[in-house]
């Protein structure tokens, strides 16, 4: 399960006119438990494609499956994490990795368990009542994943998850998120800009370029994990 598949998608902003094509036939594949990194110059469509993948916008043209069922909204199948925090600020960290639980209709109790199993991975247990204002921006983006990750999806979808955050703070939360990958065989789909995050987070690369996006390059990296 988490199987992800982009098949020969294109999409076009604009109307009548001005019509452009950000992306032209692309077509990717994140097998059941695989770290797959899509890297690009600004505006190739990385966004695009992710936000296909998370139920958040259509293709013109082509398809995106999750485990070989078209996808048509989002879902809690799928976790997402953006590069801005997107944390609720009036409630505490705890509450707000519960959040997507209660949606899901589950007890107080599980719900609290649930939480810290999760804060516990992220070493955020000490964290669990403070308010996202009283964290750094990196505990924040790592509150950030731990919710994501709250519905038990197979999928996790990130959008430059690290991107606000210092090369220091950065190198902690790619440690932090490879044992969170392993941990919880998840499927993930990453973007970034940073080849060398790219490569060291991923088993497989994809380089896109611009004008419009197109896949490039399919890069494998089959070095064995520690
Ligand atoms: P990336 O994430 O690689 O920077 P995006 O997926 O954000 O690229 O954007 C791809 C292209 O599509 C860019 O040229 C961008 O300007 C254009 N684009 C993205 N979203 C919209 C939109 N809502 N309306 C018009 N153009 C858009
Ligand atoms: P940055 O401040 O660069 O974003 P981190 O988010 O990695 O760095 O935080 C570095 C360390 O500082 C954390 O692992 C944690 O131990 C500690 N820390 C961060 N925020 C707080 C806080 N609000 N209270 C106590 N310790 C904190």
């Amino acid at each position: 399960k988490g199987r992800i598949e982009i098949r020969d998608v294109s999409v076009s902003f604009g109307g009548k006119g001005q019509r452009t094509q950000a992306v032209s036939g692309v077509s990717l594949e994140v097998k059941p438990g695989d770290f797959v990194s899509v890297i690009g110059p600004s505006g190739c469509g990385k966004s695009t494609l992710l936000n296909i993948v998370a139920g958040f916008m259509v293709p013109t043209q082509g398809a995106a499956l999750l485990d070989g069922q078209a996808i048509d909204g989002p879902g809690a199948d799928r976790g997402v994490v953006f590069q801005q925090y997107s944390l609720f600020p009036w409630m505490t960290v705890r509450k707000n990795v519960e959040f997507g639980l209660k949606m899901q209709g589950l007890g107080i109790n599980a719900r609290e368990s649930k939480a810290r199993t999760l804060l516990g991975l992220a070493g955020l247990l000490p964290f669990e009542n403070h308010y996202p204002d009283q964290l750094s921006g990196g505990m924040k983006q790592r509150v950030g994943i731990v919710r994501a990750l709250a519905t038990s999806p197979q999928v996790l979808l990130m959008d430059e998850p690290f991107g606000a955050l210092d090369s220091q703070t950065r190198t902690v939360m790619q440690e932090i998120l490879t044992n969170m990958w392993q941990q919880l065989q998840l499927s993930v789909l990453f973007i970034t800009h940073d080849i060398e995050e790219a490569i060291f987070l991923s088993e497989k690369v994809y380089v896109m370029t611009a004008r419009p996006g197109r896949i490039k390059a399919e890069i494998p990296i089959p070095l064995p994990r520690p």
